[in-house]
């Protein structure tokens, strides 16, 4: 870590730039004392100094596309503004030609990335995903298939009687490259019983992804935060996740979730603000000193605030996106889309080189 003098209007800070100028690992209580810290450019320059040694004034983008396959879902989350009951007003499901529709209208742009997540629903036989699967592939060759959550995987097991591994293998056939990083929420027990009860816990999240990559698939990792956890369990969750990377590797990014309560059973809470979205973001680069990438979903905290997120530790405004439903159900307020001259603008307005990447961080 590069020697920097630094001042902190918090002196609790002074400590954790000492452990990390001395490439010390931060433990649960930096973790709390971070974001208990009433110094949020402190915080924020911490965490800078961590994403300029990895990758200088970088930011990385990339031209991809959402598929939500469908919201209809068993499981019926709490938070969940996205899903609907089979029957219920707003409640679709792409079949296949719909889906081919959709991926053809953009077939004019570049796109690197495809990433496909849905519902639980209990129309579609595991033939269908293989089909989408195949489908976008032979639209877009060239594009990674990042497909289908931890959660989405272990029902395709549940379905079909077939282990994870070979669900896995199966879907690696029919064109899946990676996956997306949801569906953890937040690694607690606790809020697992209260929010998401009949989805996979904490436990098989985590057995799931450590089976995944241990077949060599690549995955995201998320945190859904601003709802009834507590600051505790999102360091523990930063903490789980930090050790599971360290057994496999796999963790190409880490996505910080801002939760938007409208439109949901927790329509009673307040949304996140700036302060604790960014220093959500410090913290978790961090604390994830092994995961390469954190991401500013701009969708989620906008535009303006995943500019700034930028000097916060963040390295990636995530993409292009297109069609971004599962955040607008809940009331977002953010565009749908935006354009790679749009993402570059704001990119290059807050100080830093747009670097067009694959999903893989590869430059293109
Ligand atoms: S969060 Fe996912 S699993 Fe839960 S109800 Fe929504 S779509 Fe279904």
């Amino acid at each position: 870590m590069k020697e920097i003098s630094m001042e902190f209007t918090d002196p609790a800070l002074l400590p954790i730039h000492e452990k990390l100028a001395s490439g010390r690992r931060l433990d649960f209580e930096d973790g709390m004392t971070l974001y208990r810290s009433d110094d949020l450019h402190g915080v924020g320059r911490l965490a800078n100094l961590v994403r300029e040694k990895n990758c200088g004034r970088d930011a990385y983008v990339v031209r991809n596309e959402h598929l939500n396959y469908t919201n209809i879902c068993i499981n019926r989350c709490v938070f969940c503004a996205f899903s609907r009951d089979q029957g219920e007003e707003q409640a679709y499901t792409f079949d296949l030609s719909d889906a081919e529709d959709r991926l053809r209208a953009r077939l004019h742009e570049p796109i690197r990335e495809i990433h496909i997540v849905g519902g639980l629903n209990p129309a579609l036989p595991f033939s269908y995903y293989l089909d989408l699967l195949r489908m976008a592939k032979e639209i877009r060759p060239e594009a990674t298939i990042k497909a289908f959550t931890a959660v989405e995987v272990e029902y395709f097991s549940r379905l079909t009687g077939l282990s994870v591994d070979e669900v896995v293998g199966a879907l690696r056939e029919a064109g899946l490259a990676m996956m997306p990083g949801g569906g953890a929420e937040v690694l607690s027990e606790r809020v697992h019983r209260k929010l998401y009860p009949k989805k996979i816990g904490p436990a098989r999240w985590l057995d799931v992804i450590r089976t995944v990559h241990g077949l060599g698939v690549p995955t995201n990792a998320t945190m859904l935060y601003g709802h009834i956890e507590s600051l505790e369990e999102r360091v523990q969750h930063l903490l789980k996740l930090r050790a599971l990377q360290d057994e496999t590797g796999g963790f190409i990014a880490f996505i910080p979730l801002a939760f938007h309560p409208e439109n949901t059973r927790l329509s009673h809470l307040k949304a996140t603000g700036g302060i604790d979205d960014l220093k959500t973001i410090a913290v978790a680069r961090l604390l994830l000193d092994n995961i390469p990438h954190i991401k500013a979903y701009w969708v989620m905290i906008t535009p303006s605030l995943a500019q700034v997120a930028l000097s916060f530790g963040a390295d990636d405004l995530d993409g292009t996106i297109v069609e971004e439903k599962i955040t607008h159900m809940a009331g977002a307020r953010t565009p749908t889309g935006m354009s790679m001259d749009e993402i570059s603008h704001l990119i290059r307005s807050a100080g830093y080189r747009p670097v067009e990447r694959d999903a893989f961080y590869n430059p293109v």
